[in-house]
């Protein structure tokens, strides 16, 4: 007698490629990030530490939101994405400045250990990829946990924590390989993100909409920024209140008169009341208020698309709730 067939442990030969990527009406969150991003460690003390995105993919799991997440592995971005938004000179001197071993400082805030490039290519791979799937419709939004952050790597400059500019490289990436027209780049950092107002300052493709604690590291964002950069210096003990003014009197008229085809986020979480680098006052409430905002811009002139990607953030308790109220926003399209 002739005996079953076993049971295949592939019940069912993949769906092929082409059908999955027709089906434009998906709407998933995707969640990015790479174990480099944990080895990379600017030494004993150091605020900006691999802690960080434990505390985040912590707090994801224990408020269930890690359900709802679809998880992918960052690759690491090529030179040439890098390029994108660097000079090849400073993308050269961050290769020749890794260690074998110990710490290069770059600054006095800012140091490369042996696994800093890798964790720095696969931060800004994190985003390009993240752009790639909000871009072909295999995810509506997408939040990169990686590190180190980007938002004050200049076109030719390592500083303030950041080696590449992961949000830039992941903007200039939409407009080169999906042929988008307008991005627009939302920076609520407690920091000004000069990095990213370096690389586009003057680009009418790329909206920058941002607030930031002033006076405070890195000192710009006052002194006549370009047309394209609407920032809002906020003084010490801002809060919730002085947020929301920024956000419905600046942010959204720039954004709808721009009408960008994708939203991109430089998510620090540094301007919450409980973090120790800065004076502000945010909470969770007003992370989640103000990505609700975005996402109803992003619903009305991007097909609601929107990147996300860690910046700041060093009180750990506070980051990982903030960080999760913003994703549960992502999520509930
Ligand atoms: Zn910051």
């Amino acid at each position: 007698m002739a005996r079953p067939a076993p049971a295949r442990h592939f019940a069912a030969p993949a769906l092929h490629f082409k059908t999955v990527f027709r089906v434009r009406t998906v709407t998933t969150t995707a969640y990015i990030t790479h174990p480099s991003c944990l080895q990379h460690e600017m030494g004993s003390g150091h605020p900006e530490c691999p802690e960080r995105l434990t505390a985040i993919g912590d707090q994801l799991i224990a408020s269930g939101l890690d359900a709802h997440v679809i998880h992918h592995e960052a690759p690491a971005a090529t030179d040439e994405q890098l390029a994108r938004v660097h000079t090849r000179a400073h993308i050269d001197a961050i290769l020749r400045a890794v260690p074998e071993r110990g710490l290069n400082y770059l600054d006095p805030d800012t140091a490369l250990n042996p696994h800093s490039l890798l964790a720095a290519r696969h931060a800004a791979g994190a985003v390009v990829k993240a752009v790639d799937l909000v871009c072909t419709g295999a995810a509506q939004t997408a939040f990169c946990a990686v590190r180190p952050p980007g938002h004050h790597a200049e076109r030719a400059r390592a500083m303030g924590f950041c080696v590449f500019n992961s949000v830039a490289v992941g903007a200039a990436h939409a407009l080169a390989a999906h042929g988008l027209s307008r991005v627009a780049i939302v920076d609520f950092d407690v920091h000004h993100g000069n990095g990213t107002e370096d690389i586009f300052a003057g680009d009418p493709r790329v909206l920058m909409v941002s607030t930031f604690q002033y006076p405070l590291y890195p000192y710009s964002g006052v002194d006549n920024p370009a047309a394209n950069m609407v920032n809002v210096p906020l003084p010490a003990g801002s809060g919730g209140d002085e947020l929301r003014d920024a956000v419905l009197e600046r942010w959204l008229p720039a954004l709808d008169a721009h009408r960008p085809e994708l939203i991109l986020i430089s998510a620090g979480f540094d301007a919450h009341r409980e973090d120790p680098l800065a004076g502000l006052a945010f909470t969770e409430r007003d992370y989640a208020w103000v990505t609700r905002e975005l996402m109803q811009v992003a619903s009305r002139h991007a097909q609601g698309r929107i990147v996300s990607s860690l910046e700041g953030g060093y009180a750990l308790s506070a980051l990982g709730r903030s960080a999760v109220a913003h994703m549960r926003e992502l999520v509930t399209a």
